[in-house]
């Protein structure tokens, strides 16, 4: 059996050092597709928060609440890579046993006068010492090189007589960051490290650090990075940045992960519909392209309305009771009803169903572009209509409205268009017979004879 295949173990590891960005949101959908992909897969979570000064437990908290929201879970963890300081000190032990890391007092100066004297390009070999208060360099190879076999880049070579014997742990004994990841990729049997692009060049140090401690090396995938729709680097001015304001902004959790899924990997098609139980079926970490992937939020956006369109209403009116903090009741559900098929994102459903629980919005504007000459005439007349409809639905409402085009010769945005405005003040609201019935008779025919007694 081959174990690799059939039990592999992927891990997410980011550093506490701010929220989850969309980029590292990416790198953890992935891994977290791939072992869901994997008929026994295990997703670990591993939290790389040996910054002591940068790592917060506000920032933990924020990528583990980021994780729960977009539904990413993960089998064990999550494990601090603070807490296994004596795990790393066993490793250290051990290379230095072996003679595999041995200490060296050199200071920078040193090995900047070593390198000049030995020519550019050459990477330093200290000497040995017994000293106890120096750092703990790990021996490389004069010869050969070391190679990612890297699943997107396919391999890449690092000539090892290039690589300094680098630095594992310092004087004080605390460990390097490269060193940690390696001991915990191995020692948590991690299969497939799945990461950005970022990290390649790391890599070939684990790869040097795992050799040394006699582990074989997991596969990795290098994900290129994201960029922005002007071809830079993903950053806070190409819009919502981190996925706390992706929820704020009112994205769907399934529209997200569908969205990111494919930025980068799959179709060509950055905007195809794919419900998550497909995103799972589908997906391999081999077919991700090399070149950098472009975070658009537009498209995001489109794709996030056309989840939010064909939502059971009663799931979207948990997801705008959600989003509003309001409950999710039937008179919620019946403005849902009516605004479903118009907003793109959560945030969008509000001021399109506001008018049922708020009076009429002042907006001028709106006002002064649809109320013309002989308005204010209309209005009175649709209001004498409207007073008299039966039932007071949607059917009937166009029916008893749909004369006054002919009585007064005008096309349906003379009437409607001012309709919308004498109820919700703006120019923006979902169907206008539906928007009519949804607030009900009463609260209709004040607002348009109000509005007919200001219109001229
Ligand atoms: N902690 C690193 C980061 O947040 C990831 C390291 C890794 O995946 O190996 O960028």
């Amino acid at each position: 059996m081959n174990m690799k295949r059939d039990n592999p173990r992927f891990r997410f590891a980011p550093s506490p050092t701010g929220a989850l960005h969309i980029g590292g949101a990416r790198t953890a959908l992935y891994n977290w597709l791939a072992a869901r992909h994997a008929a026994a897969g295990t997703l670990v979570l591993r939290i790389e928060d040996t910054d002591r000064e940068r790592s917060t437990a506000e920032n933990v908290d924020q990528i583990l609440d980021a994780m729960e929201w977009l539904g990413l879970t993960y089998d064990e963890g999550p494990i601090s890579q603070a807490g296994r300081a004596d795990r790393h000190a066993a490793a250290l032990a051990q290379l230095l046993a072996s003679g595999a890391a041995y200490r060296d007092a050199a200071t920078a100066k040193d090995v900047e006068a070593w390198k000049k004297e030995h020519g550019a390009g050459r990477g330093y070999r200290g000497t040995p010492t017994e000293e106890p208060g120096a750092a703990i360099r790990l021996r490389v190879p004069d010869e050969g090189e070391t190679v990612v076999e890297d699943l997107i880049h396919g391999p890449v070579a690092f000539p090892n007589a290039s690589y300094d014997d680098f630095v594992i742990a310092r004087a004080d004994g605390s460990v390097l960051y490269n060193f940690a990841v390696a001991v915990d990729d191995a020692e948590m049997g991690i299969t497939d490290v799945v990461r950005g692009d970022d990290h390649l060049s790391n890599t070939p140090k684990q790869l040097l650090v795992l050799k040394a401690l006699g582990h074989e090396p997991p596969r990795y995938a290098h994900l290129p990075l994201l960029h922005g729709p002007d071809g830079k680097k993903l950053s806070k001015r190409h819009g919502a940045a981190s996925v706390q304001e992706l929820r704020d902004a009112g994205y769907l959790p399934a529209a997200v992960r569908n969205y990111l899924a494919l930025l980068g990997w799959g179709t060509d098609d950055d905007t195809t519909l794919m419900s998550t139980e497909e995103l799972i079926r589908r997906f391999d970490v081999a077919d991700v392209g090399k070149s950098a992937a472009i975070f658009d939020e537009k498209k995001l956006r489109w794709l996030n309305g056309r989840f939010m369109r064909e939502m059971p209403l009663d799931e979207y009116t948990v997801a705008v009771a959600r989003h509003l903090g309001r409950e999710p009741d039937e008179s919620l559900r019946e403005a849902c009803a009516i605004a479903q098929d118009k907003a793109q994102t959560l945030e969008e459903v509000w001021p399109l169903i506001r008018f049922l629980y708020e009076p009429p919005v002042a907006d001028e504007k709106a006002w002064g572009k649809v109320m013309k000459e002989g308005s204010g005439e209309m209005l009175a007349a649709a209001a004498e209509a409207l007073g008299a409809v039966e039932p007071y639905a949607p059917e009937a409402i166009e029916g008893a409205l749909a004369p006054l085009l002919d009585r007064f010769d005008v096309k349906p945005g003379r009437l409607y268009q001012p309709l919308r405005v004498a109820i919700t003040g703006t120019s923006v609201s979902p169907g206008i017979f539906e928007s009519l019935a949804a607030l009900g008779r009463e609260r209709t025919l004040e607002r348009v004879r109000d509005a007919a007694r200001r219109a001229p």
